[in-house]
């Protein structure tokens, strides 16, 4: 098996005990790219173990912080010297354009040289208590780490995750999804050809009710890391309950784009449909709904409509602005969203359905698509629908842009476009989402801004300085001199 198809745990690369595997196959065209071990509870078990023991061990306990750092930034350096080699990779298993591959690999070594630089400032504080005693804290690190990762942004959002955990001196246990597992383990390679001591860092793919189930039920395991559907995040804070163990959930949004009649039109139809089309919609943050003042609603409607035509579909390696969505899965589940809303009435602006690619016959492209008169109670308006697909609504003022806004169970990200500043500024206030994004929709995805939800988007925040938190804990130490 070649080494990037196997498990690596302890620093060795290995089968999985069971010596099953399972397959990872190109969206574009269902081709199989590969297969890797189907890893199960008793892999997870050596993973976990051998994760417990690292942490505990005099090696990783007294090594150099700031070598922990150079190790970071070296890893950064060898996702850049491999960058093409590694999007394409990505590209292939996921389906995206390669130019999102490209920037994917991008952020990924930015994680890295963030939080390397991190890996020594990491401390804390003095308290005045009383004259003879000399209280302090100290930021400890949790311990083992698990990171479930999901199949969308495979080596970004393992990136930022693993980056901060082993910055701050924890061990990490990787699961990623068992339809996107080839970067996770490239990620492997890299840190075996570093002085990282073995057992710090550990890949076991599998599937999520196998090896994922196995990782979260683990007493071992110290903190959860899980981006994913909001089913799963349920199911990841059972078992974090049951072992007492805290949880930092990513759990997708239902993010609006709210538009006022003084907005610059052209700057905002561009990005509206970026945010949506962006590897095929499949983003926690798409911009999946368009709010827009009645008073320009046809004029803007029919900008953003003339850019959803526009849109180029193909193999990501063409480097389309549309790949394909991930899997027959996913596309059945946009599709079940259509026909919700072809029974509500609602009106199809442009797309709704499955288009051929040539070839690319087996892969499954669905067509940019615009859904106007969608209602506001329905599921195509409140769930997360995955795919290329923006749904349509209005308001009169600021007071109803703000409850549409806000009426799901949703909370990640919203974009504002006005021109005024007073009008923007109230409405980052009163929406209630954990990201507002005036005139821009991304920020150029920064990894040093926070990021995380309110409501069912989940909590805790990943990027930043802030997640720092998630991976460290807080100790008292009061001396009496
Ligand atoms: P999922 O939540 O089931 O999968 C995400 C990860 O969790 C994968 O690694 C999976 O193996 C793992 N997993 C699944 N069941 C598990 C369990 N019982 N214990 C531990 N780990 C488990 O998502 P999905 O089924 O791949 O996609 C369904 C929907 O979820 C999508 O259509 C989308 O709406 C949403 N989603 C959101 C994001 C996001 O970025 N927020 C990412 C992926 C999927």
């Amino acid at each position: 098996m070649k080494k990037s198809h196997a498990l690596y745990i302890g620093g060795e690369w290995r089968d999985s005990l069971s010596k099953e595997t399972l397959e990872t196959r190109n969206p574009a065209n269902q081709e199989l790219l590969a297969e890797v071990p189907r890893g199960k509870a008793e892999d997870m078990e050596v993973a976990v173990t051998t994760a417990r023991k690292t942490f505990e061990s005099l090696e990783w306990q007294e090594f150099p912080v700031e070598v922990r750092g150079r190790i970071l930034y070296d890893i950064a350096a060898k996702l850049r010297r491999d960058a093409e080699e590694i999007a394409q990779m990505e590209t292939l298993d996921t389906g995206k354009p390669i130019s999102q591959g490209r920037n994917d690999v991008e952020a990924s070594a930015r994680y890295f040289e963030y939080y390397a630089g991190m890996a020594d400032k990491i401390f804390g504080e003095t308290i005045p208590v009383r004259h003879d005693i000399l209280d302090y804290t100290v930021r400890e690190p949790v311990g083992v780490t698990a990171h479930i990762i999901p199949w969308n942004y495979p080596l970004q959002i393992t990136s930022r995750s693993t980056a901060a955990a082993i910055a701050t001196g924890n061990t990490v246990v990787v699961k990623p999804a068992e339809d996107t597992p080839l970067t996770a383990l490239k990620l492997a390679e890299l840190f075996a050809e570093t002085e990282l001591p073995k057992g710090v860092f550990n890949v076991v793919t599998g599937y999520g009710y196998e090896a994922g189930a196995a990782l979260i039920n683990h007493p071992e395991v110290n903190h959860i890391t899980f981006t994913g559907s909001v089913q799963t995040g349920m199911a990841v804070m059972e078992a974090a309950a049951k072992n007492i163990v805290p949880v930092t959930l990513e759990l997708g949004g239902k993010s609006p784009n709210i538009v006022f009649e003084d907005c610059d039109m052209d700057n905002t139809a561009d990005w509206v449909v970026k945010s949506v089309v962006q590897n095929a919609g499949q983003t926690c943050s798409a911009g999946s709904r368009l709010l827009v003042q009645k008073t320009v609603k046809e004029e803007f409607l029919q900008k953003v409509k003339e850019r959803m035509l526009a849109v180029t579909l193909g193999k990501g390696v063409d480097d389309p602005d549309l790949g394909p969505v991930l899997s027959e899965k996913q596309y059945e589940r946009i599709e079940k969203f259509m026909q919700t809303a072809r029974e509500e009435g609602a009106q199809f602006v442009c797309g709704g359905e499955r288009v051929s690619v040539e070839g690319c016959k087996d892969g499954y492209y669905f067509a940019p698509t615009i859904i106007d008169n969608v209602r506001v109670d329905s599921e195509v308006a409140q769930e997360e629908i995955f795919g290329p697909v923006l749904s349509v609504f209005t308001f009169e003022d600021e007071e109803e842009a703000v409850k549409l806004g806000n009426n799901t169970q949703y909370g990640l990200v919203t974009g504002v476009w006005t021109e005024n500043i007073g009008r923007a500024h109230r409405l980052a206030k009163r929406i209630r989402a954990g990201q507002v994004f005036i005139n821009n929709y991304g920020a150029g995805g920064g990894v040093q801004m926070p990021f995380g939800g309110y409501k069912k988007s989940g909590f805790g925040r990943e990027k930043g300085l802030e997640a720092l938190r998630n991976y460290t804990v807080l100790k008292n130490v009061a001396v009496k001199m």
